[in-house]
Parts: C-alpha cells; structure tokens; sequence
C-alpha cells in the first residue's frame, strides 16, 4: 500500500495500526474495485471509506439512513481536520447552497448524503457536475427486504450512481448480512463480481442467556441481577416506551441508580441521561431500541432484553454492545412466545411481502430463543458462519438441556427433503413426515412417499428443531434463491447413504417451565 496512506492512517486519524481486514479494503477501493464489506459494529467500518476518500482526489458520497447521526460523524471528521459535508432534509436552502458550492470547489473529501436527499432531480444534476471519487453506501443491508430494515429509497442508489458516475467504485458496508441479504444487496447494486471482506461475528467475550419471561418474576429476577452486578454499566431493552417508563422506576424505587431513554422524551433529557450514563453517574439505562446508536460506551457490562427483538439481527447488534472492551459481557434475554405473537400483530397493517418477511425474522427469533443447542452456533450459522465445536460460553452450553439419538430422526428429515426433490419449505417437509393429508400434500402425490407418516408419534416443534439442527450442522441447507425452501447437501447425501450416530437436543419447553413455576 501507499505509504501516504499508511502516514495519514496516524497524521489524520491518529491510529498506529489498521485493524482486521482495514488495510485489504482500504486497498482494494483504492484500486477501484467494488468492495463489500460485512463487519460487525464497533469493528471499525468508517475508516473503510474515510481513509480512501482523504487519500485521493475528488469527493467520495457517502449514503447512510442515519441522519441523526450525520452531523456528529461530520463534526468528528471536522475535528481531524478534514473537509466533510453533508445533505439531508434538516439543512435550508442556504445551507445546502453553501455544501454544494465547497464541493464544487473540490475541496470536500466526503459528502454524507440522505438517500431520499440523493433521489431528488436538484441534487442529481449536481452531483454530476462534482468531481467525485467512489461511493460508500453505509448500512447496506437497508437494500434488502429480506433484512430488518428495508429502506425503499435504497433500491434506487443504484440507478442514480448510474447518472452521477456509472464508473464510480461502489464501496457497500453493513453490520448484519445473513447469506440471503447479502446475495440480494450484490445483484440490486449489481455488484456480485465485488471482492467480498466479510470478518467473523463471533463475540467470543459475550455469554448469551435466555430465561422464561414469568409475571412479576421477571421483575425480581432483573433487579436481583442489577445487584448483583454492583454498580456496574448495563442496558435494558424494552420494546415500548411506557414499559421503558415503567422499569426505570422500578429500578429507582429499588435503589439502583438508572434512567430511562426512549424517542419520546425530549432531546435535552435524552441528551442528559446518554450523557449520565457515558460519564457513570447513573449505572442502568432503560431504554427502547432508539438508544446505542453511535454510542461507544466500552465497559458495558450486561444488556438485558425485557421483551424480545424483532429480528436476531436486531439482537446481535443490540447484545453486541456488551463488552467492547473485550471484557466479559453477558447477554440476558428473558423469552415468552406470547411476546413474538404480540410483535406480529403489530405487523398486520403492512405490505403483504413485508408482513411475511417480518415473520420469518421473528420465527428465526423465537427458534433462537427456544432452541437448546449453543447459541454462539446458532446465531453464526444464522449469519452464514460454521462454529464446529459449541462455545462453552452459553446458557446452554453450560446447561445442557435433554438429548437424545437423532440417526432415524436426521434420516426421516434428510430423506424426505431429497424425495421431494429440494423444492418444500420446512412446514411442507414437517407435513409431510407427520402424515398431515392436506390438499397441498395430496396435489403432489406427497402421501404416496415412503417417508409419508413415519413421525406421526412426534409433534411439529420436534421435527422443527430436528430439521434446524440438522440445517446447523450442515447436513441441510436453505436455498438462497427460493427462500425458506430446503436443500440436501453433499453431507446430507453421505449421511443417507450410510448413516452414523448423532447427538441432538430439545428444544427448551418455556411454556412449560412459567407453568411450573408459577406454581412453586
Ligand atoms: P462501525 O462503523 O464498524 O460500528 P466505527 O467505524 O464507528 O465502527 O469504529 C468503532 C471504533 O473503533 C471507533 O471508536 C473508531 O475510532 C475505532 N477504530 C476504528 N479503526 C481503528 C483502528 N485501526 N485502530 C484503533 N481504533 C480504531
Ligand atoms: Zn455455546
């Protein structure tokens, strides 16, 4: 690389190394290469784009959906003596004259822009005239809508990059990318040739913890927990604003130093509470998933999830800010199903493919929350990544829960996956091993199979979990291109062909254990 580079990764930035794949991104853009980037937060995905753009000629576009945090990354550009802008819905007409025109004069290295500020004509017609360098598009997986946070204005960068600069390098950045999302980001930015940099989302400082979420019990278990902890920094998820109200002062009025963070409140309290919590004056902060973002607060000791996530991404992300330090983190979930009902209802106003999409995030979550394997494994293999050996740092890990011989089960599941030539969903193959006669079954002969009612003694979430489990151990996968339907793999062909003893595990019953202890 560039020795200038390297000098202004210290001159400017004022860091002596680059961390993990930095050094090959920054490279690789520097050549002109498309370059996506799967990196998860906190890794150091700005520098990415930042040390490019002050290291060349021309102004490099930088796309993001956070516009509230726009003008912080501005400001801190600022401070490290670099010319940065940005453009979006919160500058006037002479404010936004004022950017365009230090632009057009070249000296702007980067340029942060709103998508929906980027889609509209005025905007386009300028950008053209400026001298540009590549185009960074922060939070990428915002493309998809197969992510959690589809964004529709993002489907369009592709066409105006087309206007501004079709030969423009395009640098795509996300924290979160199952296979799927990051397949369809490619091909809508019909990038799919792009070198691919994705680092490992293993966090192998955080423990992962799901516990029943019981009336009242909860409560104590959390407070109890806080104390525990003895003044130590913790976030609270909570899915509402009132519920955020509500644990706040519960925490209060048992002694524990806490407050509370939500969208609701006003800026200046927002602000004071963020702060009190930064600078230790208070321990807890109760907060709606409004609060973390851009928030480096290292020593983060405990994130607690009162009610469950809408999306594993949105647990990865908001679990992840635990133990930045690289210290211990512990990451406690309390789960009851009734919740992701709740959370579903929630949806049924939307789009059709939106409210189905949502869906499958939160059957992901609660197969999460409700499974007995390694979490680490589990959420890995949720993000396109194998762990062989389970962590040993999970609750379930530490616990294990009831197994039993899985041969004949994996047998039944594999098999009838490859009878009904890889093209069935996961209810379609339970279905049909439970021997459901229904329509659909009957219309593809599906109850003429040899494996057509051979589990008929075992119910639907145990078949579920066989076949998630034999998903995470490689034997089947999803089909990218049809998603949800299943496919053999070579493992899984082997398996079949001369089948071995194999370890699997019940899912946790949650239902079960509020009942029994409701009872105590
Ligand atoms: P992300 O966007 O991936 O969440 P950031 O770009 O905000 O992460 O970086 C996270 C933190 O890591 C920031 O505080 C940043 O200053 C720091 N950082 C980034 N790169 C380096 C590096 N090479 N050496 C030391 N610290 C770094
Ligand atoms: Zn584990």
């Amino acid at each position: 690389m560039n020795q200038i580079v390297k000098e202004n990764l210290k001159k400017i930035f004022g860091f002596s190394q680059f961390r993990g794949n930095q050094e090959k991104i920054v490279d690789n853009l520097l050549k002109g290469n498309n370059t996506f980037v799967i990196m998860p937060t906190g890794a150091g995905k700005s520098l990415c784009y930042q040390l490019p753009a002050v290291s060349q000629e021309g102004t490099a576009i930088v796309i993001s959906p956070l516009i509230a945090l726009m003008k912080n990354q501005v400001d801190q550009l600022n401070a490290f003596g670099i010319n940065a802008h940005f453009l979006n819905s919160t500058l006037n007409k002479s404010e936004t004259n004022k950017v365009k025109k230090e632009v057009l004069s070249g000296k702007t290295k980067l340029l942060y822009v709103a998508p929906e500020s980027l889609t509209k004509e005025e905007n386009i017609l300028f950008l053209k005239d400026a001298k540009l360098s590549f185009v960074a598009i922060d939070e990428a997986h915002c493309i998809s809508e197969w992510g959690h946070d589809f964004r529709p204005e993002y489907r369009k960068i592709k066409s105006i990059i087309a206007q501004i600069g079709p030969e423009l390098p395009i640098v795509a950045l996300t924290a979160t990318a199952t296979p799927k999302v990051q397949q369809d980001i490619q091909r809508n930015l019909q990038m799919e040739e792009a070198d691919l940099f994705k680092s490992s989302f293993n966090r192998t400082n955080l423990y992962y913890e799901v516990r029943p979420k019981i009336k009242n019990e909860t409560k104590k278990q959390i407070i109890k927990y806080i104390k525990s902890q003895k003044g130590k920094s913790g976030i609270i998820y909570c899915l509402s604003r009132k519920k955020v109200e509500e644990i706040a002062e519960l925490l209060k009025v048992n002694g524990i130093k806490s407050a509370p963070y939500h969208a609701g409140l006003d800026q200046s309290v927002r602000v004071k509470n963020q702060d009190d919590f930064l600078n230790e004056e208070v321990d807890v902060i109760v907060a709606t998933i409004a609060f973390g973002m851009g928030i480096d607060k290292p020593d983060v000791r405990y994130v607690i999830h009162y009610d469950v996530p809408k999306s594993l991404e949105g647990y990865y992300q908001e679990t992840g800010r635990a133990g930045r330090d690289g210290l211990e983190g512990h990451c406690l979930m309390f789960y009851r199903y009734d919740d992701i009902v709740k959370l579903e209802k929630f949806n049924k106003d939307k789009p059709v493919t939106e409210r189905e999409n949502a869906k499958i995030l939160l059957q992901e979550m609660a197969a999460y929350a409700e499974s007995s394997i390694c979490r680490r494994k589990f959420l890995l293999h949720y993000f396109g990544e194998t762990l062989e050996e389970n962590c040993g740092f999970c609750d379930n890990c530490k616990k294990p829960k009831e197994k039993f011989e899985g041969m004949d089960y994996l047998t039944a599941v594999i098999s009838a996956v490859k009878e009904t030539k890889n093209r069935f969903n996961m209810d379609h193959i339970v279905s049909i091993i439970r021997g459901e006669s229904n329509d659909y079954i009957k219309s593809y002969k599906h109850d003429q199979l040899s494996v057509f009612g051979i589990g008929q003694e075992d119910n639907e979430r145990l078949w579920k979990t066989v076949i998630r489990q034999a998903m995470i151990s490689g034997f089947l996968e999803k089909d990218i291109e049809n998603y949800g339907i299943i496919k053999i793999t070579e493992k899984g062909e082997k398996f079949l062909d001369a089948p071995y003893s194999v370890t699997l595990s019940k899912d946790h019953n949650f239902e079960e254990m509020v009942e029994n202890i409701a009872v105590e």
